[in-house]
């Protein structure tokens, strides 16, 4: 706690987002990407706590209950999927996973074992930063109380009646583009997955069924986007799945 106290001190009145000097710890095994992240986070306003392995990353999880995780997945002893997972048994913190070149399958794997987001080493600081933003801003309990209506940009969604409105015209959508949407709109901001959003739409039978969401992508894009081939909300993440982007 003191050592919190201090590192509030030193950084005081340095705010960044919603949440002003959220605590973020960095698990990452590799120095120097530390000491950027460490120089970054801290002209920010973050409070920056780090970990060099796996196991150390979740005692400090455990006792030090951080606003945010950065999480590499190339870790000496436990990797980073493998943290994802234990951590996700007991706490909601929201979790970037940081990949290297050749790890796609275990970026996806992070991600469906609950991880919010990721970024692609090299990241730069305005990407770096834009991740952690929309991280803090998930509420913890977002699987808790569901809102009745989802606004992003000018579309709005009516979850009571199913209906779904864009600049306040009614657009019909079928009901698997609306349980699609529904799914991404749950969690704004945040990568969804092929497997997350196919087994959430469809069942879990579904899982390697990606062209559906291709065709469904597509549709919703045409209903909702004003230029669909250049999507304002509907995001593509090559190679992972999709996101719901909600400030344009
Ligand atoms: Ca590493």
């Amino acid at each position: 706690m003191n050592e919190l106290s201090k590192l509030e001190e030193s950084l005081d009145g340095a705010v960044t987002s919603g949440r002003p000097s959220a605590t973020i710890l960095v698990v990452e095994d590799e120095a120097p990407i530390r000491r950027f992240l460490k120089l970054t986070l801290a002209d920010h306003g973050y409070k920056f706590v780090e970990a060099i392995c796996g196991n150390e990353g979740l005692a400090l999880v455990a006792t030090l209950r951080p606003d945010l995780v950065i999480l590499d997945l190339g870790l000496p002893d436990l990797d980073g999927l493998e943290v994802t997972k234990q951590v996700r048994e007991w706490c909601q913190v929201p979790i970037i996973v940081l990949s290297a070149r050749g790890q796609e399958k275990d970026k996806v794997d992070a991600l469906d074992a609950g991880a919010n987001d990721y970024l692609t080493k090299p990241f730069g600081v305005g990407e770096l930063l834009a991740r952690i933003r929309v991280a803090l801003r998930v509420p913890r309990d977002s699987e808790g109380a569901r809102p009745s209506t989802v606004q992003f940009g000018d579309v709005l969604l009516d979850l009571v009646h199913r209906r779904v409105f864009l600049a306040e015209q009614e657009v019909h959508l079928t009901p698997i583009e609306f349980r699609l949407l529904v799914a991404l709109s749950r969690y704004q901001d945040r990568v969804l997955t092929h497997n997350h959003l196919l087994k959430e739409v469809w069942g879990a039978a579904y899982q390697d069924e990606s062209h559906y969401l291709r065709v469904y992508m597509a549709q919703l894009r045409r209903k909702l986007e004003k230029d669909p081939a250049n999507p304002r909300y509907l995001i593509t993440e090559p190679g992972v799945g999709y996101r719901l982007r909600s400030q344009v």
